[in-house]
């Protein structure tokens, strides 16, 4: 599942369940209304993604879920 972190080099997922290999800006990146999930960040965030999410990307996918289910979240149409 997703998650939104800012740039922040400590902002970065570690010790997270899932791995996450890359990261995609979402629409609108900075100007986004995906902020950075870590507490006290104000950032704007990048989506970062696991394996399988970034493979979907890269075939075309622009929707993802947050692991909480709370919102998903839409990223531009991959740019190659
Ligand atoms: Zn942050």
């Amino acid at each position: 599942m997703a998650l939104c972190r800012c740039d922040e080099k400590q902002h970065k997922p570690k010790g997270t369940k899932e791995e996450y290999i890359n990261y995609v800006k979402p629409i609108g990146y900075p100007e986004t209304s995906s902020f950075c999930g870590r507490k006290n960040c104000n950032k704007p965030g990048l989506i970062w993604m696991t394996k399988e999410e970034y493979d979907k990307y890269l075939n075309g996918q622009t929707l993802f879920s947050y692991a909480s289910s709370v919102s998903k979240v839409k990223v531009p149409k991959v740019n190659f």
